[in-house]
C-alpha cells in the first residue's frame, strides 16, 4: 500500500495542523503561513505517523534485518532461522516458535504496535530457538531486553496470549 502527499495551505489555520487519509491520498493541512521548512517537517511526521499506523514497512524482510542485528547483540551470532515471518491467521497468540524446524512466526497484529512491543515479542521467539521452553534460562535471557516487563504488560492489554513453543 502506498499513499501520495497534498498540502494544504489555509489562510484561516493558526496554529493547527493535521492529515487525514482520503483513499491514497493524504491531505496535510498547514497554515498559510508556514514557511517551506516547516512543510517540509510537518509533511515528514504525519508520512511517518500514517505509515506506521498501515504497518507499512514491517514485512517479513524487516523482520530478516531485525534477527540479523538481535542475533548478533543478544546471541553473539549463534542463532540460525530457516523461515521467519508474519502470520495473519496468528490472532490470539503473539508469535510461534518451531525450534527443531527453526521456524519463527510473528501475528501480524504486531505491525500496528509499538516497535518495543514487537522487538520483545521476536526477540522472545529467538531465545525459544536456544531454549524450547519457558525456563529460568529462558526469561533471564529474555529480560536482558530492557522493555520486557513493560512489553509483557502491553500484550497482556491487548489480550495477545503468550506464543506456543512447537515440538
Ligand atoms: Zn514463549
Amino acid at each position: 500500500m502506498d499513499f501520495s502527499v497534498r498540502v494544504i495551505r489555509s489562510p484561516r489555520r493558526k496554529k493547527t495542523v493535521e492529515a487525514k487519509l482520503r483513499g491514497r491520498e493524504l491531505f496535510v493541512y498547514i497554515p498559510a503561513s508556514a514557511t517551506k521548512g516547516e512543510e517540509e517537517q510537518w509533511v515528514k511526521l504525519f508520512v511517518r505517523k500514517f505509515e506506521k499506523k498501515l504497518g507499512m514497512g514491517r514485512d517479513d524482510r524487516y523482520l530478516r534485518r531485525k534477527f540479523e542485528a538481535f542475533n548478533r547483540r543478544y546471541f553473539d551470532g549463534r542463532l540460525e532461522v530457516e523461515k521467519i515471518e508474519f502470520s495473519k491467521r496468528m490472532t490470539s497468540r503473539f508469535g510461534g516458535c518451531n525450534p527443531k524446524r527453526r521456524t519463527i512466526r510473528l501475528s501480524e497484529r504486531l505491525k500496528h504496535m509499538p516497535e518495543w512491543v514487537l522487538d520483545y515479542v521476536l526477540i522472545h521467539e529467538m531465545a525459544h530457538l536456544l531454549y524450547p521452553n519457558h525456563s529460568k534460562a529462558f526469561w533471564k535471557k529474555v529480560y536482558e531486553y530492557k522493555y520486557a516487563e513493560r512489553a509483557r504488560g502491553f500484550l497482556i492489554c491487548k489480550s495477545m496470549e503468550e506464543d506456543e513453543v512447537e515440538e
